[in-house]
């Protein structure tokens, strides 16, 4: 059952899809890399639908890359923006200005133990960076660990902390360690996370001088494709890390905001407060913006120096994140993740039974993963299948993202607003395009 309309496009005046794309290709400096056979003119966006220049409906499964929170130009949040924007769109952070103190007093309230201080950026390349900087300055060491299949950006140090090849360029990026990443599906410990911890253990032993700077997890892997840490193991983790002299830092660019349902922050998901935590995509529902939040024993550390961020928290992208906090909390989004992440893995494991060719179907709220394998002892990925599968969706009117380091995962990862008849539509178009491919 599809959905009923609710919103009418507006007519599409600008130029063709054809056009856009010969433009890209002469004039912009992004890959190709994600593209869609035939790619899709987006020319309007309301809630968690989109709209291409012919009217056509899709269904927004991926939000942007797991950006869009509140959903696609959501009034309160487009208010916020338009409102500050027509008072003072910059100024600097050298004065005063309520918007960003405002927000920052919003966003610390939502923390959990000593977590206060908040500094903003404009990209969760950039919190990584910072976050890395605080570590490194707060132990006095320099080795920082991370998990294989992490991505933490793409700058220099940020990329060295990512640990997918596909986003790695072979460039000097000093003293970062990647660990076997507790991986249930594929992990050869399965979901027991002592094996792990002790690999964890391990490496700063016989890998490191003994102690690291810090140790940095996304607790739901996104472009790694969906993988949830096995439970406990961030417990186990952070134990070692802080023995070994290190500050533990959480990367919750994907996974915040109560997008796992159950929990405000992925970390909470496995019993730990982080030292630090980074955040972006899903903070200001398409605003580049982004935060780092620490506790002001680790923040005192920057205290030496200017830490200047020319466009960091300026009042619109204040104004725009404080109304996500808001619009998040009032909407309820968070249980909606509960319930509806639910049902829809629930609706996934169903067509699963049916289907070979979905190894894994995995997630928590609406964070979801469904792996396309071969065959389901070896689990060969089915790269080629899920590319198909991928377009196929899309003309069927549903947008999901792919991600792995084979590119044969499903990322389900909507506007929050999702509801139980989205995600039904979701399921009855993969079902049909699998049956029919
Ligand atoms: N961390 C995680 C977990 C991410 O998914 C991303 C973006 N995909 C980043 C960091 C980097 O964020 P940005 O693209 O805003 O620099």
């Amino acid at each position: 059952s599809i959905p009923p309309f609710v919103h009418v496009p507006k007519p599409y005046t600008g130029i063709s899809g054809a056009e856009i794309m010969e433009k890209r290709k002469q004039f912009l400096g992004s890959s190709l890399y994600h593209f869609y056979k035939t790619p899709v003119n987006i020319v309007e966006g309301k809630m968690q639908y989109l709209y291409d220049e012919n009217g056509k409906r899709y269904l927004d499964a991926i939000a942007g890359i797991v950006t869009v929170s509140c959903g696609h130009c959501h009034p309160d949040v487009v208010d916020a923006i338009v409102n500050q924007t027509k008072l003072l769109q910059h100024a600097s952070t050298v004065y005063l200005h309520h918007a960003i103190a405002e927000y920052a007093e919003a966003m610390a309230s939502k923390m959990p133990g000593d977590l206060k201080v908040v500094y903003f950026v404009n990209s969760g390349t950039e919190a990584n960076e910072l976050a890395m900087l605080m570590a490194r300055l707060y132990s006095g060491n320099l080795s920082m660990v991370g998990l294989r299949n992490a991505y933490h950006g793409g700058s220099t140090g940020a990329m060295g902390l990512t640990a997918l090849n596909t986003w790695k360029y072979p460039i000097p990026q000093g003293e970062i360690h990647h660990v076997v990443n507790p991986d249930p599906y594929h992990g050869s410990f399965g979901s027991d996370p002592l094996p792990y911890a002790r690999e964890l253990q391990d490496h700063i032993h016989y890998g490191t001088a003994g102690n690291v700077a810090g140790f940095i997890a996304e607790t739901f892997q996104g472009a790694g494709g969906a993988v949830e840490l096995a439970p406990g193991y961030l417990k186990l983790a952070y134990e070692i890390i802080r023995k070994a002299g290190g500050v533990c830092i959480a990367d919750e660019v994907q996974s915040g905001f109560g997008r796992t349902g159950s929990h405000y922050w992925g970390f909470e998901t496995q019993g730990v407060v982080p030292d630090i935590v980074t955040m972006a995509k899903g903070i200001g529902n398409g605003l580049p913006l982004a935060a780092v939040v620490t506790t002001t024993e680790i923040a005192n550390v920057l205290a030496a120096k200017i830490i200047f961020n020319t466009f960091g928290g300026n009042p619109v992208c204040s104004a725009g994140g404080h109304a996500v906090l808001k619009v998040l909390d009032r909407e309820k989004r968070q249980e909606q993740c509960a319930s509806v992440g639910t049902h829809l893995l629930e609706r996934l494991r169903a067509i699963q039974q049916k289907h070979e060719i979905i190894g894994d179907v995995r997630g928590r709220g609406l964070m979801v993963g469904v792996e396309f394998v071969k065959d389901r002892v070896e689990k060969t990925p089915a790269t080629v299948e899920t590319g198909l599968l991928f377009e196929k969706l899309k003309d069927l009117g549903v947008l999901v993202g792919k991600g792995g380091l084979h590119g044969n995962v499903f990322r389900i990862k909507p506007p929050m607003c999702f509801t139980k008849e989205d995600a039904d539509f979701l399921v009855d178009t993969l079902d049909y395009a699998i049956d029919t491919m």
